[in-house]
């Protein structure tokens, strides 16, 4: 009995990592005995909370190249499933007031890398109307990034955006899809093919051939025998790691959103996904400034704030809810322990949103009734690439470490697992993402040397 093998492969977690890798495990490669190990239901955990944004605007080009890829399959599932997953494609605007950041070109010349030449133009007058893609269509957008350089030009294209805008970068391949329905669909496709979803908790493995996996449900304890394991436990990635025998380099920093109804139209509806890249000090009336800065546990909100947020139209051109976040958190927490959810954050994040787009402000200190605030983990290595590819036991792998970007690249560490796992050829950048890459001093201290790691 020690030896029978209950499953070919098994998969711990159902998120969109955990079923992406089942997805093309089961449709390129032919693994049908598949079982996806979760106590909760599918995509309920940190895949629930994406801002299910995409883009492939990156300081280093392997992680330019594994979103671009993942932007072809989920292409390819959009246009196999008349866009179920709901593909919009109104780009990333990264706005400034900063005039000839160099900087940032200079940036995005290093994620481009040789296509860089290419894929960026500068628009430096306003003698042509610049139209950002109206539709949302994503066969309609043009690749690569359009740098708008001129403050008539920007108001023409983007009127919401406060007049102090001076310069703004418009990534084009980027918008949003549903990850929900691209999970969904994924998991259609595997159970279809004869895969299946266990409703437990991993709680220990033994590892030999098979690999025997301990599992809980309902207080009821079993056993599993599986050939092949995938680590895809989302923030819980470090302890089924442990589990493996592997001490895996992540941390889980807890990061938060809103949405709401836009009922009186501060957001236009065709507004790419909007990011505010400049540091801010909150503006805070002088009696407000005193009280906060007086409390240990507010005094940072008056100090200066690190830029990124987000803003953009969610749900159909005829909606009217909008979506707003702002990764400003960088101390790590205990995915089991109490959510962190900070009941200041919306008010903060209103004020800080409302420089970049000034109609938000008329909701600081009054949010529509229905709004939402929630948060989940990033769950992150130092470098804020992920973990990939085979682990030290023999026949275990690990899928994680998704931070910010895991609805965007699912698909395409889905794609790369499998093709570990069966022993298929990769691409090139395979190799940056597998655990193996931090013996490659040469490569980890290059990466400690960026000055961005592309959190968003
Ligand atoms: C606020 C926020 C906004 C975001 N916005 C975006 C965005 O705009 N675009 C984007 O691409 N990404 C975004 N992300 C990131 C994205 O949501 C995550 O990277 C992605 O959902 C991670 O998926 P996962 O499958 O690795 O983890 P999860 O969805 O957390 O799934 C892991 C699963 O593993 C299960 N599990 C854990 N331990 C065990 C065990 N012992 N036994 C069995 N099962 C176990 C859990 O129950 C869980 O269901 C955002 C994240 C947050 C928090």
């Amino acid at each position: 009995m020690a030896n029978r093998i209950d499953a070919q492969v098994a998969i711990v977690g159902a998120g969109i990592v955990g079923v992406a890798v089942a997805y093309y495990l089961s449709t390129r490669h032919g693994v049908r005995d598949v079982a996806i190990i979760d106590p909760l239901d599918p995509m309920s955990l940190t895949s629930s909370k994406s801002g299910e944004n995409y883009r492939n605007w990156w300081p280093h080009p392997a992680m330019r190249a594994l979103t671009d890829h993942s932007t072809d399959l989920m292409e390819a599932i959009a246009a196999e499933t008349g866009d179920r997953i709901a593909m919009t494609r109104r780009g990333y605007a990264l706005v400034t007031r900063r005039r000839q950041p160099d900087d940032l070109i200079a940036e995005l010349h290093r994620g481009y890398g040789a296509e860089g030449g290419e894929r960026i133009r500068i628009h430096e007058t306003a003698s042509k109307s610049y139209r950002p893609a109206e539709s949302g269509d994503w066969r309609a957008a043009p690749d690569g990034v359009d740098v708008l350089c001129d403050p008539e030009l920007i108001r023409a294209a983007f009127p919401s955006y406060a007049p102090d805008i001076a310069t703004v970068l418009h990534i084009r391949r980027a918008g949003s899809i549903s990850g929900q329905q691209l999970g969904q669909f994924m998991l259609d496709a595997v159970r279809e093919r004869g895969g299946r979803v266990l409703r437990a908790r991993l709680v220990g493995v033994e590892a030999g051939a098979p690999f025997r996996l301990r599992l809980e449900a309902s207080g009821a304890r079993s056993e599993l025998g599986a050939a092949q394991i995938v680590n895809a436990a989302g923030p819980h990635l470090a302890r089924v790691g442990a589990m493996l025998g592997e001490s895996l380099p992540v941390s889980c920093v807890y990061q938060q959103k809103i949405a709401f109804e836009d009922r009186l139209g501060a957001i236009p509806r065709t507004m790419p996904f909007s990011i505010d890249l400049d540091g801010q000090t909150l503006a805070w009336s002088e009696e407000e400034r005193d009280v906060l800065a007086s409390d240990p546990t507010t005094a940072r909100l008056v100090a200066p704030m690190r830029g990124g947020i987000h803003c953009r139209p969610d749900g159909p051109q005829q909606g009217k809810w909008i979506k707003l976040g702002w990764a400003y958190n960088d101390t790590p927490s205990d995915p089991d322990g109490a959510e962190p959810i900070d009941p200041h954050f919306p008010d903060i994040l209103l004020r800080a949103a409302s420089r970049l787009n000034p109609g938000l402000s008329a909701y600081v200190g009054q949010l529509p009734r229905g709004a939402v605030h929630y948060g989940g983990y990033y769950t992150m290595t130092r470098e804020n690439w992920p973990l990939v590819g085979p682990l030290g036991a023999r026949g275990a792998f690990v899928a994680g470490a998704l931070s910010g970007y895991g609805t965007m690249a699912a698909a395409a560490v889905g794609d790369l697992t499998a093709r570990w796992m069966v022993g298929a050829a990769l691409p090139p950048f395979a190799a940056n993402f597998a655990p193996s890459r931090y013996a490659d001093a040469k490569l980890m201290a290059a990466l400690a040397a960026e000055t961005s790691r592309g959190v968003l």
